[in-house]
């Protein structure tokens, strides 16, 4: 039999960066505050109430169809979308149905070979978020459900790819470039535990190179990067195993269980007609002006995989230092702060401290960027004076850790803490000398070739200047004094 191979379209839900909810005044940060403490008549979708539609929140979806290259329509319109359900209160999600605004871009998918492989985006629409049912209070499993409205109207755009995705890992890799992209543009924070970021899979299988859509599974609602490698790679076997076992697939909307390890049926898959979508009278359309658009794209920032290119190329940096300092748009502008003006050997060096020193003091602490109190321009200091050789890498190092503590200039922290090397060449040669004598036996060895008494000889200069000589001078001039 031929190979099998997964096809793959992904449904993402972002939550929009907005203070305020998509239709009310209602505050958007209801995460781990109380049950029903973000709420009001219009997200409880009480009797009388209109819409009153979030501006922000709609300059935030322009700016991701934007940054996804996508056409923005002039006019769109908002749909109700009807379905009976306990964390829907209104019994309809206001959403956006036949005219949505926003279709046809594409995301690079960046190939580990280099090079890259484009996922068309077929649709973007805006729509608010439902609230959240509750089976159990903390640990207690509950006889009755409960239902916390925080959620209830939070912005969100439905991001629609093409079924372009061909593995699990592929379709992770998607979501994980989707994420960088969105939090680069402002759109979204996309934090996934706090569900900000949450997608359904479509996924069904062909022959390898075929290019029929077989009957698909949707999969919903999986809300990390693992659950969607996971969940695809098991509905693959499943949907791979019932093929060759001369069954069929059928089309249904399954879950995704990550305790048992597989995905399960949750029911038959709706179509569109059960929604019974109709435009909302209570919404004009939405229009996009073309001068709010084209000053919306003047200010994307340099997408992420554009600025790894570029940071590689000018700074001369590695792939995956490359990858590691623009994995995130503040980090990435810090970095930049910091080589500003400075050579690109300085720059290499500011770029290792940036992912040594900075980062591991940030993960260790769990603290945003914005929490160091080391400037940037600071930390540049620190590379130019490693590079100057004025600094090893371990007084470096410890003058970012007092600059880590207490801010202030880094010509300050290294004056203070004393961590100049010496490289003034009469100074260092007197400990030379020095050393030269105390250490006969390894002197004798380098004057008969043998290298590995150099080390030795280094290692006193370093002891007797308490560690203050430039270790490349010392060598240097240890080479020079066995030279005829
Ligand atoms: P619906 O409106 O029922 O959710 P759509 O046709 O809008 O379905 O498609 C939703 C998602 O499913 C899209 O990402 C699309 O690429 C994907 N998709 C559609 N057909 C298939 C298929 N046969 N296999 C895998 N993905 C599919
Ligand atoms: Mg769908
Ligand atoms: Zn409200």
């Amino acid at each position: 039999m031929s190979a099998i191979e997964l096809v793959a379209g992904l449904e993402v839900h972002a939550q929009l960066s907005t203070r305020t909810k998509l239709f009310c005044p209602c505050a958007t940060d209801g995460f781990g505050a109380p049950p029903n403490s973000r709420i009001c008549p219009i997200c409880t979708g009480q009797p009388g109430v209109l819409p009153a539609l979030n501006r922000a929140a709609v300059r935030a979806a322009f700016r991701a169809a934007l940054a996804l290259g996508c056409k923005v329509e002039p006019v769109s319109i908002f749909a109700r979308k009807n379905y009976f359900y306990p964390d829907l209160p209104k019994a309809y999600q206001i959403s956006q149905y036949e005219r949505p605004f926003s279709s046809g871009g594409r995301l690079d998918l960046e190939l580990e070979a280099g090079g890259a492989r484009p996922v068309r985006i077929r649709r973007i629409h805006l729509e608010e978020d439902a609230g959240k049912l509750l089976h159990a209070a903390g640990s207690r499993q509950l006889d009755h459900s409960l239902i916390d409205f925080n959620r209830a109207g939070i912005p969100l755009v439905e991001i629609v790819t093409e079924a372009d995705l061909r593995s699990a890992e592929e379709a992770a890799a998607f979501v994980a470039a989707l994420r960088e992209m969105l939090q680069y543009a402002g759109v979204s924070r996309c934090d996934m535990e706090k569900g900000e970021l949450r997608c359904d899979a479509n996924v069904s299988v062909r022959p390898a190179g075929s290019s029929v859509l077989n009957a698909r599974a949707e999969i919903k609602n999986l809300n990390s990067l693992r659950a969607i490698r996971d969940a695809l790679n098991h509905e693959f076997s499943r949907q791979s195993r019932l093929l060759a076992e001369g069954g069929r697939v059928v089309q249904e909307t399954r879950l995704w269980n990550a305790e048992a390890g597989r995905t399960e049926s949750m029911r038959a898959k709706e179509e569109a007609h059960d929604y019974r979508y109709f435009p909302d009278p209570d919404l004009r359309p939405l229009e996009a002006p073309a001068e709010l658009l084209a000053r919306i794209q003047a200010e994307l920032p340099e997408p992420p995989a554009a600025r790894r290119v570029r940071f590689s190329r000018d700074y001369g940096l590695p792939p995956r230092d490359a990858r590691l300092l623009t994995a995130r748009k503040e980090l990435a502008d810090y970095f930049e702060a910091a080589a500003r003006g400075r050579s690109s050997e300085a720059a290499k060096a500011a770029a290792n401290l940036v992912a040594t020193e900075l980062l591991a003091r940030l993960n260790a602490q769990d603290a945003p960027l914005s929490a160091a109190r080391i400037a940037p321009a600071e930390l540049g200091e620190l590379a130019g004076m490693v590079c100057g050789g004025i600094l090893s890498s371990k007084g470096a190092k410890a003058a970012f850790s007092a600059l880590w503590d207490r801010g202030g200039r880094a010509s300050d922290a290294v004056r203070e803490l004393d961590l100049a090397q010496v490289s003034d060449e009469a100074q260092v040669a007197a400990w030379v000398r020095q050393a030269l004598a105390d250490n006969a036996r390894a002197a004798a060895d380098l004057a008969a070739g043998h290298e590995r008494a150099l080390g030795a000889l280094v290692g006193a200069v370093m002891k007797l200047s308490a560690g203050k000589a430039n270790p490349v001078v010392a060598t240097r001039l240890i080479k020079e004094s066995f030279k005829a």
